[in-house]
Protein backbone atom coordinates (compact mmCIF):
# COMPACT_ATOMS: atom_id res chain seq x y z
CA UNK A 1 0.00 0.00 0.00
CA UNK A 2 1.06 3.67 -0.73
CA UNK A 3 2.77 5.29 1.99
CA UNK A 4 4.22 8.41 2.18
CA UNK A 5 4.86 11.28 4.66
CA UNK A 6 6.28 14.81 5.07
CA UNK A 7 9.19 15.31 7.21
CA UNK A 8 9.71 18.66 8.82
CA UNK A 9 12.16 19.71 11.37
CA UNK A 10 10.48 21.68 13.84
CA UNK A 11 13.04 24.26 14.21
CA UNK A 12 10.81 26.64 12.49
CA UNK A 13 7.46 27.63 10.96
CA UNK A 14 6.89 25.80 7.64
CA UNK A 15 6.79 28.14 4.21
CA UNK A 16 6.00 27.42 0.81
CA UNK A 17 8.95 25.44 0.49
CA UNK A 18 7.97 22.93 2.58
CA UNK A 19 4.35 22.92 1.97
CA UNK A 20 5.31 21.85 -1.47
CA UNK A 21 6.45 19.04 -0.46
CA UNK A 22 4.51 17.98 2.55
CA UNK A 23 1.25 18.61 -0.52
CA UNK A 24 2.89 16.48 -3.29
CA UNK A 25 3.75 13.44 -0.56
CA UNK A 26 -0.33 14.26 0.76
CA UNK A 27 -1.44 14.03 -2.70
CA UNK A 28 0.14 10.59 -3.81
CA UNK A 29 -0.99 8.86 -0.71
CA UNK A 30 -4.59 10.54 -1.08
CA UNK A 31 -4.75 9.53 -4.95
CA UNK A 32 -3.60 5.94 -4.38
CA UNK A 33 -5.96 5.66 -1.26
CA UNK A 34 -3.29 5.04 1.06
CA UNK A 35 -1.01 6.33 4.31
CA UNK A 36 0.08 9.80 4.48
CA UNK A 37 2.11 10.03 7.61
CA UNK A 38 2.57 13.38 9.54
CA UNK A 39 7.00 12.62 10.63
CA UNK A 40 8.30 15.14 13.17
CA UNK A 41 12.04 14.71 12.69
CA UNK A 42 12.50 16.23 16.10
CA UNK A 43 16.00 14.77 16.75
CA UNK A 44 17.75 17.83 17.12
CA UNK A 45 16.55 18.57 20.94
CA UNK A 46 18.44 22.03 20.45
CA UNK A 47 16.90 23.08 17.74
CA UNK A 48 13.20 21.66 18.17
CA UNK A 49 10.55 23.11 19.31
CA UNK A 50 7.29 22.28 20.95
CA UNK A 51 5.77 25.64 19.72
CA UNK A 52 6.67 24.82 15.65
CA UNK A 53 5.11 21.62 16.35
CA UNK A 54 2.30 22.99 17.35
CA UNK A 55 2.18 25.49 14.50
CA UNK A 56 3.25 22.96 11.47
CA UNK A 57 -0.37 21.41 12.79
CA UNK A 58 -1.97 23.90 12.89
CA UNK A 59 -0.91 25.27 9.32
CA UNK A 60 -1.33 21.84 7.98
CA UNK A 61 -4.99 21.68 9.44
CA UNK A 62 -5.85 25.30 8.49
CA UNK A 63 -4.16 23.76 4.49
CA UNK A 64 -6.73 20.63 5.16
CA UNK A 65 -3.78 18.26 4.23
CA UNK A 66 -4.74 15.96 6.92
CA UNK A 67 -2.57 13.12 7.94
CA UNK A 68 -3.46 9.21 8.82
CA UNK A 69 -0.66 9.67 11.56
CA UNK A 70 1.50 11.52 13.08
CA UNK A 71 5.41 10.10 14.50
CA UNK A 72 8.12 11.65 16.61
CA UNK A 73 11.20 10.54 16.07
CA UNK A 74 12.52 11.93 19.28
CA UNK A 75 10.21 9.00 20.38
CA UNK A 76 12.52 5.84 18.35
CA UNK A 77 15.83 6.81 19.37
CA UNK A 78 16.24 3.33 20.90
CA UNK A 79 15.65 2.32 17.24
CA UNK A 80 18.23 3.96 15.67
CA UNK A 81 20.57 2.69 17.97
CA UNK A 82 19.70 -0.63 16.97
CA UNK A 83 20.22 0.15 13.87
CA UNK A 84 23.99 1.70 14.41
CA UNK A 85 24.67 -1.39 16.05
CA UNK A 86 24.27 -3.46 13.26
CA UNK A 87 25.88 -1.45 10.69
CA UNK A 88 28.45 -1.79 12.97
CA UNK A 89 28.12 -5.33 13.72
CA UNK A 90 28.46 -5.21 9.78
CA UNK A 91 31.58 -3.21 9.38
CA UNK A 92 29.47 -0.62 7.40
CA UNK A 93 30.55 2.46 10.44
CA UNK A 94 33.46 3.95 11.25
CA UNK A 95 34.65 5.97 14.21
CA UNK A 96 36.27 9.57 13.20
CA UNK A 97 37.95 12.07 15.60
CA UNK A 98 38.47 14.74 13.22
CA UNK A 99 37.58 18.35 14.41
CA UNK A 100 35.62 20.44 12.21
CA UNK A 101 38.27 23.00 12.05
CA UNK A 102 40.57 19.81 10.41
CA UNK A 103 38.47 19.29 8.36
CA UNK A 104 37.67 22.27 7.35
CA UNK A 105 41.44 22.67 6.53
CA UNK A 106 41.38 18.86 4.24
CA UNK A 107 38.84 20.35 2.21
CA UNK A 108 40.24 23.38 1.99
CA UNK A 109 43.36 22.02 0.45
CA UNK A 110 41.38 19.17 -1.87
CA UNK A 111 39.87 22.33 -3.43
CA UNK A 112 43.23 24.02 -3.99
CA UNK A 113 44.87 20.63 -6.14
CA UNK A 114 41.54 20.93 -7.57
CA UNK A 115 40.43 18.01 -5.93
CA UNK A 116 37.11 16.99 -4.78
CA UNK A 117 36.45 17.94 -1.10
CA UNK A 118 35.35 14.56 -0.46
CA UNK A 119 36.32 13.14 3.34
CA UNK A 120 39.72 11.17 2.81
CA UNK A 121 38.70 8.42 4.94
CA UNK A 122 42.10 8.70 7.14
CA UNK A 123 40.10 7.77 10.34
CA UNK A 124 40.43 4.09 9.28
CA UNK A 125 43.86 4.04 9.11
CA UNK A 126 44.39 5.29 12.82
CA UNK A 127 45.98 2.09 15.08
CA UNK A 128 43.82 1.31 18.12
CA UNK A 129 45.98 3.10 20.22
CA UNK A 130 45.75 6.56 18.71
CA UNK A 131 42.02 6.35 18.59
CA UNK A 132 41.55 5.22 22.30
CA UNK A 133 43.82 8.69 23.22
CA UNK A 134 41.61 10.51 20.40
CA UNK A 135 37.98 8.96 21.90
CA UNK A 136 38.89 9.98 25.53
CA UNK A 137 40.29 13.87 24.54
CA UNK A 138 37.66 14.55 22.21
CA UNK A 139 35.14 12.01 21.64
CA UNK A 140 34.35 10.16 18.22
CA UNK A 141 31.70 10.11 15.87
CA UNK A 142 30.58 7.47 13.47
CA UNK A 143 30.63 7.82 9.21
CA UNK A 144 28.71 5.70 7.33
CA UNK A 145 31.19 3.62 5.44
CA UNK A 146 29.84 4.27 1.56
CA UNK A 147 30.26 1.23 -1.13
CA UNK A 148 32.54 3.31 -4.38
CA UNK A 149 30.29 2.08 -6.59
CA UNK A 150 27.26 3.83 -8.86
CA UNK A 151 24.23 4.60 -7.15
CA UNK A 152 21.05 5.05 -9.31
CA UNK A 153 17.39 5.20 -9.52
CA UNK A 154 14.71 6.18 -11.21
CA UNK A 155 13.44 9.61 -10.27
CA UNK A 156 9.87 10.34 -10.23
CA UNK A 157 10.53 14.06 -11.26
CA UNK A 158 14.21 13.83 -12.06
CA UNK A 159 14.09 10.51 -14.24
CA UNK A 160 17.43 8.56 -14.20
CA UNK A 161 19.98 9.47 -11.86
CA UNK A 162 22.92 8.46 -11.08
CA UNK A 163 25.84 9.18 -8.53
CA UNK A 164 29.43 8.17 -7.92
CA UNK A 165 29.25 7.53 -4.67
CA UNK A 166 33.04 7.92 -4.49
CA UNK A 167 32.25 11.69 -5.24
CA UNK A 168 30.23 11.49 -2.32
CA UNK A 169 31.93 11.66 1.36
CA UNK A 170 30.80 8.62 3.59
CA UNK A 171 27.87 10.53 5.66
CA UNK A 172 28.16 11.16 9.46
CA UNK A 173 25.09 9.26 10.99
CA UNK A 174 26.06 9.43 15.21
CA UNK A 175 27.63 12.69 15.93
CA UNK A 176 30.33 12.57 18.88
CA UNK A 177 27.41 13.67 21.49
CA UNK A 178 25.87 10.14 20.39
CA UNK A 179 22.83 12.16 18.74
CA UNK A 180 21.48 10.40 15.82
CA UNK A 181 21.54 12.18 12.54
CA UNK A 182 18.45 12.19 10.17
CA UNK A 183 20.23 10.49 7.72
CA UNK A 184 20.35 7.48 9.63
CA UNK A 185 16.89 8.20 11.87
CA UNK A 186 15.31 8.88 8.01
CA UNK A 187 16.08 5.64 6.86
CA UNK A 188 15.14 3.37 9.43
CA UNK A 189 11.41 5.06 9.73
CA UNK A 190 10.98 5.04 6.04
CA UNK A 191 12.26 1.38 6.01
CA UNK A 192 10.24 0.18 9.00
CA UNK A 193 6.99 2.55 8.34
CA UNK A 194 6.94 0.95 5.09
CA UNK A 195 7.25 4.30 3.18
CA UNK A 196 6.99 3.21 -0.44
CA UNK A 197 7.30 7.27 -1.95
CA UNK A 198 9.68 9.89 -0.68
CA UNK A 199 8.94 13.37 -2.23
CA UNK A 200 11.74 16.08 -1.15
CA UNK A 201 13.44 19.21 -2.32
CA UNK A 202 16.10 18.32 -4.44
CA UNK A 203 19.01 19.34 -1.97
CA UNK A 204 18.43 16.07 -0.77
CA UNK A 205 19.78 14.14 -3.64
CA UNK A 206 22.83 13.35 -2.64
CA UNK A 207 21.70 12.34 0.70
CA UNK A 208 19.06 10.23 -1.27
CA UNK A 209 22.47 8.57 -2.80
CA UNK A 210 23.82 7.21 0.81
CA UNK A 211 20.22 6.69 2.12
CA UNK A 212 19.62 4.13 -0.96
CA UNK A 213 23.33 2.29 -0.32
CA UNK A 214 22.19 2.62 3.94
CA UNK A 215 18.89 1.13 3.29
CA UNK A 216 20.23 -1.66 1.21
CA UNK A 217 22.85 -2.41 4.15
CA UNK A 218 19.89 -3.18 6.59
CA UNK A 219 17.55 -5.16 4.52
CA UNK A 220 14.90 -2.31 3.58
CA UNK A 221 12.95 -1.38 0.97
CA UNK A 222 13.95 1.63 -1.43
CA UNK A 223 10.98 3.73 -1.75
CA UNK A 224 10.15 5.32 -5.19
CA UNK A 225 12.31 9.01 -4.47
CA UNK A 226 11.33 12.24 -6.30
CA UNK A 227 13.21 15.63 -5.99
CA UNK A 228 10.96 18.68 -6.92
CA UNK A 229 12.78 21.90 -8.21
CA UNK A 230 13.59 24.75 -5.49
CA UNK A 231 11.89 27.56 -5.72
CA UNK A 232 13.11 30.87 -6.39
CA UNK A 233 11.76 34.74 -6.49
CA UNK A 234 10.04 35.99 -9.40
CA UNK A 235 13.53 37.05 -11.06
CA UNK A 236 14.80 33.68 -10.30
CA UNK A 237 16.88 35.06 -7.13
CA UNK A 238 17.00 32.54 -4.22
CA UNK A 239 14.36 32.28 -2.04
CA UNK A 240 15.90 30.77 1.40
CA UNK A 241 16.50 34.32 2.84
CA UNK A 242 12.83 35.49 2.28
CA UNK A 243 11.26 31.89 3.06
CA UNK A 244 11.13 32.79 6.83
CA UNK A 245 8.74 36.19 5.45
CA UNK A 246 6.85 33.14 3.36
CA UNK A 247 5.60 30.74 6.40
CA UNK A 248 2.47 29.61 6.18
CA UNK A 249 1.47 31.14 9.31
CA UNK A 250 2.55 34.60 7.81
CA UNK A 251 0.36 33.89 4.10
CA UNK A 252 -2.62 32.88 6.11
CA UNK A 253 -2.26 36.23 8.48
CA UNK A 254 -1.71 38.24 4.93
CA UNK A 255 -5.83 36.82 3.91
CA UNK A 256 -4.39 34.20 1.42
CA UNK A 257 -6.89 31.33 1.54
CA UNK A 258 -6.16 27.90 1.46
CA UNK A 259 -7.24 27.18 -1.31
CA UNK A 260 -5.38 29.90 -3.35
CA UNK A 261 -2.38 28.74 -1.81
CA UNK A 262 -2.77 24.62 -2.62
CA UNK A 263 -4.43 25.30 -6.06
CA UNK A 264 -1.05 27.24 -6.82
CA UNK A 265 1.56 24.79 -5.62
CA UNK A 266 0.19 21.75 -6.70
CA UNK A 267 0.71 23.43 -10.34
CA UNK A 268 3.48 25.54 -10.09
CA UNK A 269 6.53 23.95 -11.62
CA UNK A 270 4.42 21.59 -13.66
CA UNK A 271 3.53 21.76 -17.44
CA UNK A 272 -0.34 22.20 -15.98
CA UNK A 273 -1.82 25.61 -15.81
CA UNK A 274 -2.71 26.64 -12.50
CA UNK A 275 -6.26 26.07 -11.75
CA UNK A 276 -7.92 27.40 -8.94
CA UNK A 277 -9.95 24.51 -7.31
CA UNK A 278 -12.53 24.28 -4.81
CA UNK A 279 -11.09 20.98 -2.80
CA UNK A 280 -8.60 19.26 -1.41
CA UNK A 281 -10.75 16.41 -3.34
CA UNK A 282 -10.18 18.19 -6.82
CA UNK A 283 -6.47 18.60 -6.70
CA UNK A 284 -6.14 14.87 -5.50
CA UNK A 285 -7.74 14.30 -8.59
CA UNK A 286 -5.76 16.52 -11.19
CA UNK A 287 -2.41 15.70 -9.52
CA UNK A 288 0.20 14.32 -11.22
CA UNK A 289 4.08 14.08 -10.45
CA UNK A 290 5.23 13.20 -14.41
CA UNK A 291 3.95 16.73 -15.26
CA UNK A 292 6.60 18.27 -12.72
CA UNK A 293 10.15 19.64 -14.51
CA UNK A 294 13.27 19.76 -12.82
CA UNK A 295 14.02 23.21 -13.37
CA UNK A 296 13.89 25.77 -10.80
CA UNK A 297 10.38 27.32 -9.82
CA UNK A 298 9.45 30.51 -9.89
CA UNK A 299 7.04 31.96 -7.40
CA UNK A 300 5.54 34.92 -6.73
CA UNK A 301 3.60 35.46 -3.52
CA UNK A 302 1.86 38.26 -5.27
CA UNK A 303 -0.12 35.65 -7.78
CA UNK A 304 -1.84 34.25 -4.53
CA UNK A 305 -3.87 37.28 -3.97
CA UNK A 306 -5.99 37.40 -7.35
CA UNK A 307 -6.67 32.99 -6.94
CA UNK A 308 -7.75 34.29 -3.20
CA UNK A 309 -10.16 37.03 -5.00
CA UNK A 310 -11.79 34.48 -6.95
CA UNK A 311 -11.73 31.57 -4.56
CA UNK A 312 -13.64 34.61 -2.38
CA UNK A 313 -16.61 34.98 -5.19
CA UNK A 314 -17.09 31.06 -4.96
CA UNK A 315 -18.07 31.28 -1.52
CA UNK A 316 -21.69 31.07 -0.47
CA UNK A 317 -22.88 33.16 2.56
CA UNK A 318 -22.14 29.86 5.17
CA UNK A 319 -18.56 30.03 4.10
CA UNK A 320 -18.12 33.81 5.19
CA UNK A 321 -21.01 33.93 7.77
CA UNK A 322 -18.78 34.12 10.69
CA UNK A 323 -16.90 36.68 9.17
CA UNK A 324 -19.28 38.97 8.45
CA UNK A 325 -21.60 38.51 12.22
CA UNK A 326 -18.10 39.50 13.56
CA UNK A 327 -18.28 42.62 11.94
CA UNK A 328 -21.33 43.57 13.50
CA UNK A 329 -23.42 43.18 10.45
CA UNK A 330 -26.85 42.73 11.26
CA UNK A 331 -28.21 38.88 10.38
CA UNK A 332 -30.71 40.33 8.18
CA UNK A 333 -28.55 42.47 6.08
CA UNK A 334 -25.69 39.80 6.09
CA UNK A 335 -26.85 38.15 2.63
CA UNK A 336 -27.07 41.58 0.84
CA UNK A 337 -23.80 42.59 2.28
CA UNK A 338 -22.13 39.28 0.80
CA UNK A 339 -23.75 39.57 -2.31
CA UNK A 340 -22.55 43.77 -2.33
CA UNK A 341 -18.69 43.06 -1.32
CA UNK A 342 -17.69 39.24 -2.90
CA UNK A 343 -16.58 40.50 -5.92
CA UNK A 344 -14.98 43.74 -4.44
CA UNK A 345 -12.44 42.24 -1.69
CA UNK A 346 -9.43 40.93 -2.21
CA UNK A 347 -9.15 38.68 0.91
CA UNK A 348 -11.48 38.86 4.34
CA UNK A 349 -10.30 41.63 5.74
CA UNK A 350 -11.13 43.52 3.08
CA UNK A 351 -14.85 43.42 4.28
CA UNK A 352 -14.13 45.59 7.25
CA UNK A 353 -13.81 48.25 5.52
CA UNK A 354 -16.76 47.89 3.35
CA UNK A 355 -18.45 47.60 6.88
CA UNK A 356 -17.35 50.31 7.97
CA UNK A 357 -18.24 52.74 4.87
CA UNK A 358 -21.72 51.06 4.67
CA UNK A 359 -22.71 51.78 8.85
CA UNK A 360 -20.02 55.58 8.97
CA UNK A 361 -20.32 56.20 5.85
CA UNK A 362 -17.46 57.09 3.18
CA UNK A 363 -15.12 59.84 3.32
CA UNK A 364 -16.82 61.49 -0.05
CA UNK A 365 -14.51 62.73 -2.88
CA UNK A 366 -15.29 65.54 -4.62
CA UNK A 367 -13.89 66.22 -7.96
CA UNK A 368 -13.81 70.39 -7.93
CA UNK A 369 -16.02 71.05 -11.08
CA UNK A 370 -18.49 68.47 -9.37
CA UNK A 371 -18.97 70.25 -6.38
CA UNK A 372 -21.92 72.50 -7.12
CA UNK A 373 -23.30 69.15 -8.71
CA UNK A 374 -22.85 66.56 -6.17
CA UNK A 375 -24.46 69.69 -3.33
CA UNK A 376 -27.34 69.82 -5.27
CA UNK A 377 -27.82 65.75 -5.64
CA UNK A 378 -27.54 65.62 -1.85
CA UNK A 379 -30.38 68.17 -1.35
CA UNK A 380 -32.58 65.23 -3.33
CA UNK A 381 -30.87 62.56 -1.30
CA UNK A 382 -33.96 61.57 1.43
CA UNK A 383 -32.53 60.17 5.17
CA UNK A 384 -31.72 56.78 5.56
CA UNK A 385 -32.67 54.10 5.58
CA UNK A 386 -32.57 53.25 1.42
CA UNK A 387 -34.27 50.79 -0.27
CA UNK A 388 -32.91 49.11 -3.49
CA UNK A 389 -35.10 51.48 -5.53
CA UNK A 390 -33.61 54.77 -4.01
CA UNK A 391 -30.86 55.12 -6.21
CA UNK A 392 -32.89 54.94 -9.73
CA UNK A 393 -35.47 57.08 -7.98
CA UNK A 394 -32.87 59.95 -7.12
CA UNK A 395 -30.57 59.48 -9.96
CA UNK A 396 -33.48 60.01 -12.51
CA UNK A 397 -34.88 63.47 -9.95
CA UNK A 398 -30.98 64.72 -9.85
CA UNK A 399 -30.08 63.91 -14.14
CA UNK A 400 -33.99 66.09 -14.37
CA UNK A 401 -32.34 68.90 -11.68
CA UNK A 402 -29.41 69.01 -13.19
CA UNK A 403 -28.76 67.88 -16.91
CA UNK A 404 -26.44 65.46 -16.37
CA UNK A 405 -26.83 61.74 -17.83
CA UNK A 406 -24.40 59.04 -17.72
CA UNK A 407 -20.84 58.15 -16.37
CA UNK A 408 -20.94 62.28 -15.59
CA UNK A 409 -24.33 61.55 -13.77
CA UNK A 410 -23.38 58.54 -11.91
CA UNK A 411 -19.81 58.79 -11.61
CA UNK A 412 -19.61 61.60 -8.93
CA UNK A 413 -22.67 60.50 -6.84
CA UNK A 414 -21.31 56.80 -6.83
CA UNK A 415 -17.58 58.72 -5.60
CA UNK A 416 -19.42 60.88 -3.46
CA UNK A 417 -20.97 58.31 -1.48
CA UNK A 418 -18.22 55.75 -1.56
CA UNK A 419 -15.15 57.35 -1.58
CA UNK A 420 -14.07 55.21 -4.55
CA UNK A 421 -14.53 54.92 -8.33
CA UNK A 422 -14.74 51.67 -8.50
CA UNK A 423 -17.31 49.24 -6.55
CA UNK A 424 -20.80 47.22 -6.29
CA UNK A 425 -23.76 48.36 -7.80
CA UNK A 426 -25.05 51.24 -6.32
CA UNK A 427 -28.69 50.30 -6.78
CA UNK A 428 -28.18 47.19 -4.46
CA UNK A 429 -25.61 49.02 -2.07
CA UNK A 430 -27.68 51.83 -0.92
CA UNK A 431 -29.87 49.59 1.22
CA UNK A 432 -26.78 48.88 3.22
CA UNK A 433 -25.68 52.55 3.43
CA UNK A 434 -26.36 53.89 6.84
CA UNK A 435 -24.99 57.57 6.51
CA UNK A 436 -24.32 60.05 4.08
CA UNK A 437 -21.34 61.93 4.80
CA UNK A 438 -21.09 63.85 1.77
CA UNK A 439 -24.09 65.82 2.94
CA UNK A 440 -21.64 67.93 5.12
CA UNK A 441 -20.22 68.88 2.44
CA UNK A 442 -23.34 71.14 1.09
N1 LIG B 1 13.58 16.75 8.09
C1 LIG B 1 14.06 16.71 6.74
C2 LIG B 1 13.92 18.08 6.12
O1 LIG B 1 13.09 18.85 6.57
C3 LIG B 1 13.28 15.68 5.96
C4 LIG B 1 13.79 15.41 4.61
C5 LIG B 1 13.13 14.19 4.02
O2 LIG B 1 12.03 14.33 3.51
O3 LIG B 1 13.67 13.11 4.13
O4 LIG B 1 14.66 18.43 5.22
Amino acid sequence: MTTTRFAPSPTGYIHVGNLRTALMNFLIARKQGGTFILRIDDTDQERSKQEFIDQIQRDLEWLGLTWDRIEYQSRRLDRYSDAADRLRDMGRFYECFETPAELDLKRKKQLNMGRPPVYDRAALELPEEEKTALRAARGGYWRFKLDHERIEWSDGILGPVSIDASSVSDPVLIRADGQVLYTLASVVDDTEMGVTDVVRGSDHVTNTATQIQIIRALGGAVPQFAHHSLLTGPQGEALSKRLGALSIKDLRAQGVEPMALLSLMARLGSSDPVELRGSVDELVEGFDITRFGAAPTKFDERDLFPLTARHLQTLGLADVAEDIAALGVPDDQAARFWAVTRENITTRADLRAWWEMCRDGAEPVIDEEDRDFVAQAMALLPEPPFDEGTWAAWTAQVKEATGRKGRGLFMPLRKALTGQAHGPEMAQLMPLLQKVRARGSQ
